[in-house]
């Protein structure tokens, strides 16, 4: 008597713990919930408030230039914030083959194929920007002084730094644009044009320099449009002197109408000068 209790004891106990072991098997090996929360909170810090730019101050009226020398590399190109990893599997494919952004179709899909990735890692880029072309679109925040901040995974799938052939300037500008930079730079290297009766080198026509991929609004004002410098696709060339229309029949020797004619425009840029931008070449009419 005593022993068959015992048997059943033990065979009952064994019973309790194959279905404990059972359970917690189970539990164990399910895929663990996503937890969105505790990676958001390692989601990219914000850079502090930018420091005044003296360009904005000393050339208010021009739409689009910027000083790249006044701007760092790593303040308008923010770098991937280490705290972002781990990524769950799936977002990192998606991550590694970014979309190419001239084929897609409508703003729709380009929310459909990202929305996870987005909110999953950069939930303070509230606003989109327009489609532009093949240049795509990005999510971004206002910040200061008519400056954005862009989403910074669009950055780094998108913008990439080249040097401009005879001004030897590392610039930033985007993928998409890059052939076009080097293009027009090179024939900027190579070509030659009469001034004045003399021929001169088209380098030499070349006083200064100004921003290629700043993130902005058009003239630093936050109520207006956002300047095509946010995608960088666009390049200010001689900006003292060009914050106006050029009369090409008036001023053939313009630097910048020179430029225009044997560089950027042969080289697939559009001029500002109809819109008396004459320091501004970009990709799009
Ligand atoms: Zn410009």
């Amino acid at each position: 008597m005593q022993k068959r209790f015992l048997r059943n004891t033990v065979a009952l106990s064994l019973l309790v713990g194959l279905t404990l072991i059972a359970a917690w098997y189970v539990h164990n090996t399910s895929p663990p919930p996503s937890s969105p929360a505790s990676v958001e909170a390692a989601s990219p810090k914000q850079k502090p408030a930018d420091s005044p730019k003296s360009k904005v101050t000393t050339e208010p009226s021009h739409s689009s230039s910027d000083n790249i020398a006044a701007q760092p590399t790593n303040e308008s190109a923010p770098a991937k914030p280490a705290g972002t990893s781990p990524l769950p599997s799936t977002v990192g494919t998606s991550a590694a083959k970014p979309v190419e952004p001239g084929s897609l179709p409508s703003n729709t899909s380009v929310e459909v194929s990202r929305s996870t990735f987005n909110t999953y890692s950069n939930p303070g880029y509230p606003y989109l920007s327009k489609e532009n072309g093949p240049f795509g679109q990005f999510h971004y925040r206002d910040t200061s002084g008519g400056r954005i901040e862009i989403d910074p995974e669009w950055v780094a799938a998108n913008i990439v730094t080249i040097v401009l052939p005879g001004l030897n300037r590392a610039v930033e500008v985007h993928k998409e644009a890059a052939d076009n930079f080097l293009a027009a730079f090179n024939y900027i290297q190579n070509g030659t044009a009469v001034v004045n009766g003399r021929e001169v080198s088209l380098l030499s026509l070349i006083r200064s320099m100004d921003g290629t991929f700043v993130s902005r609004h058009v003239n630093w004002n936050p109520t207006r449009g956002l300047s095509n410098h946010s995608w960088g696709i666009a390049i200010d060339i001689n900006a003292a002197n060009h914050f106006c229309y050029v009369n090409p029949a008036s001023e053939p020797d313009d630097p910048n109408l020179i430029l225009w004619e044997k560089a950027f425009k042969p080289a697939g840029f559009s001029w500002g000068n109809s819109y008396n931008d004459s320091m501004h070449f970009e990709l799009l009419d």
